[in-house]
């Protein structure tokens, strides 16, 4: 019998016990064993871990490093990751049962790509002299950050989505304390153990774990969190940002979606059900952009309904290290059994969703109602249809005759409750910034105002 891991969490560079002793358990949803004790931190650890963050930002090495250096510090940490992306994928395989095939190869490409990109914009992100319409002033803006900002993951991706905030954050100056999911918190912390070789900073990044009302929110309410990056479902989103409206802190929200996936008549065939269940299965449908809300031109149904379950049967469901394995298990019991209630509630309803008539509008309009705004795809073969369509779809992501597809270099983000703020991308460095408008007088006059 394997031996049980006991995590601490990670506060200036340094891992502590948590101070109420107390831990939870992470479950391999594989085999459905225990497998590792994970810190229960409360407000004296976050405490900790948010002074170190501040002490780095104000007084210690990372707050008066250059820009230029900053983009090194950020260099050394992707080149890790992407040395390390094995160890990492294999933990998080563990926590939520996620393929490795879906974790390491993006670890060594476009994941870390993320770490190279910011690393570059370090030092470009200029500011501007503004033609102000006062005389003898010269108005300068200036990009600034915020300071100590925390990152709160969830547990489908829980790597996938540090990388996406992290890497921008601290490339913008900010330092971090990162608030991995009760459910996934292990490779946010391996991780942690990994980056000990990049020799950072202390206190740049830090590390508290334990459940969103207990540790989330008092992180969230902090009086020296400036800001806060969120991930995660619409419930747990709206409770986060309820705390950081306590003190009028801004907060990003990656939020989830239900996204549509609309195949008209013309749509190529083969294609169309390839793309549908590409949008569908990967990381177990576990994906927040997964296009599960299939809206097929009637014409078509039978065919495309008939071969996209040829497609479907097809598919390996099995232990997540098994490389013949497509399919892994849901990340944990309680997704489970809500899956096998939705399944059982669909099948009393006798759910049926197919488009009736050509008409570009009312697709549009069963393809919006819904209260998510994440991503949509459109399969034709008519591309001013398609840019038509893509126009009108309530989502931050559209995809035309393709799905899942994402780059460091492109924003990503919801529209309606599926969040708001936007991640990669010039926009992504954006979120982590804001702006300071300095007057300088080059006249000096100021008239005794009574
Ligand atoms: P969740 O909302 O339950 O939890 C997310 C995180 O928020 C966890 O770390 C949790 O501890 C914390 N949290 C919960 N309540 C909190 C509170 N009151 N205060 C502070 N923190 C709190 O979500 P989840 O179930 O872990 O994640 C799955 C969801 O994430 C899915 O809906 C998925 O679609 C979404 N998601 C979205 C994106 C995106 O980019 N839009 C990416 C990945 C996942």
């Amino acid at each position: 019998m394997s031996e049980i891991q006991t995590y601490k969490f990670y506060a200036g560079n340094r891992w502590h016990e948590p101070s109420s002793e107390k831990y939870f358990e992470s479950e391999d949803p594989s085999i459905g064993k225990v497998w590792a004790r994970v810190p229960d931190c409360n407000e004296k650890d976050i405490n900790l871990a948010v002074s170190s963050a501040k002490h780095a930002y104000y007084d210690g090495p990372y707050g008066k490093m250059h820009p230029a250096e900053r983009g090194r510090t950020l260099t050394r940490i992707g080149d890790i990751i992407a040395k390390n992306a094995e160890r990492i994928g294999q933990i998080e395989t563990k926590d939520n049962g996620k393929l490795p095939k879906n974790i390491t190869p993006s670890l060594t490409s476009w994941q870390t790509e993320s770490f190279y990109y910011y690393a570059g914009m370090c030092d470009k992100y200029e500011g501007r002299l503004i033609p102000s319409e006062v005389p003898n002033m010269h108005n300068y803006l200036k990009w600034e950050p915020f300071g100590v900002v925390a990152l709160i993951l969830p547990w489908n991706s829980p790597i996938g989505t540090l990388i996406w905030k992290l890497a921008p954050a601290i490339a913008a100056g900010n330092t971090v304390v990162i608030k991995p999911s009760e459910r996934a918190s292990c490779s946010t912390l391996e991780l942690m153990k990994i980056l000990e070789e990049a020799d950072l900073p202390e206190g740049l990044i830090n590390v508290v774990t334990g459940f969103g009302p207990t540790t989330g929110a008092p992180l969230i309410e902090h009086q020296d969190v400036r800001m806060i990056s969120f991930t995660g479902g619409t419930k747990g989103g709206s409770a986060a940002s309820l705390s950081a409206s306590k003190n009028v802190k801004p907060i990003i929200m990656e939020l989830g979606g239900k996204s549509p996936q609309i195949i008209f008549k013309d749509a190529d065939l083969t294609l169309s059900v390839n793309g549908v269940v590409s949008g569908i299965f990967p990381v177990s449908g576990h994906s927040c952009i997964s296009g599960s809300r299939i809206l097929v031109h009637k014409d078509i149904k039978d065919k495309f309904t008939h071969n996209l379950l040829e497609v479907v049967k097809k598919a390996k469901v099995g232990h997540p290290n098994d490389v013949a394995t497509q399919i892994g298990p849901i990340a944990n019991k309680e997704q489970y059994e809500f899956i096998l209630s939705k399944i059982e509630a669909a099948e009393k309803r006798g759910l049926k969703l197919l488009i009736d008539g050509e008409d570009e509008d009312e697709v549009i309009k069963i393809a919006n109602d819904t209260i998510y705004g994440l991503a949509a795809g459109i399969w034709t073969k008519d591309t001013n249809k398609a840019i038509r369509l893509a126009d009108k779809i309530e989502a931050g992501t559209v995809y035309i005759n393709n799905y899942f597809n994402a780059s460091t270099q492109s924003p990503v983000g919801g529209f309606k409750q599926s969040g708001y703020g936007r991640e990669n991308g010039w926009e992504g460095m954006q979120s982590y910034m804001q702006t300071k408008s300095t007057w300088l007088a080059t006249n000096p006059s100021q008239p005794d105002p009574f």
